[in-house]
């Protein structure tokens, strides 16, 4: 996927429209299963201000993944942003600008794959789950706490005192 930008190399266009969609099955993120359910969408646009290429574009998927608490899969949608300065990239020495809204380019073609994919992960959140309100599964039985009760009396014991309570014994 890339954009032609010689339509934008004539300064009297102000913008030029970004629109498609990626197409992703899985990303494996140390582990944690990313399935695409649909292609990623994107839609925005390229503008000059300040005498700058600047992009904007939102960002659309929608995935599932397993639960991280109750191991059930479930369906999330991220809307994320993609935004930053298009800077053309001349030489591979010269990029010593570790500014993170750069967006390079090489000559007419700009390729916002990679771009799109960082941000999309960025976007994940940090814990899967299916429900903030998600009860997990039972440490003792393993039934699934959110569609059923269990019997197990599961001790809640602070780990730090683990190690103290194997020195009484058990009556
Ligand atoms: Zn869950
Ligand atoms: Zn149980």
């Amino acid at each position: 996927m890339s954009i032609d930008l010689s339509g934008f190399y004539d300064e009297a266009v102000m913008s030029l429209p970004v629109e498609g969609e990626l197409q992703r099955d899985f990303l494996d993120i140390d582990g944690r299963k990313i399935k695409f359910i649909d292609p990623i969408k994107y839609q925005g646009e390229i503008y000059r201000a300040q005498g700058e290429k600047l992009l904007h574009i939102d960002i659309r998927c929608k995935y599932e993944e397993a639960c991280g608490r109750c191991l059930e899969p479930f369906v999330n949608v991220i809307d994320t942003v993609l935004s930053g300065r298009l800077i053309e990239k001349v030489d591979e020495i010269t990029q010593d600008e570790d500014d993170d809204d750069l967006i390079y380019y090489v000559g007419e073609k700009l390729d916002l794959t990679e771009d799109i994919m960082s941000m999309v992960i960025l976007s994940l959140p940090m814990k899967p789950l299916c429900d903030e309100e998600c009860k997990g599964l039972c440490p003792q039985c393993g039934a699934n706490l959110n569609r059923e009760e269990c019997n197990c009396v599961v001790e809640n014991v602070d780990p730090r005192l683990l190690v103290l309570k194997d020195f009484f014994p058990k009556k």
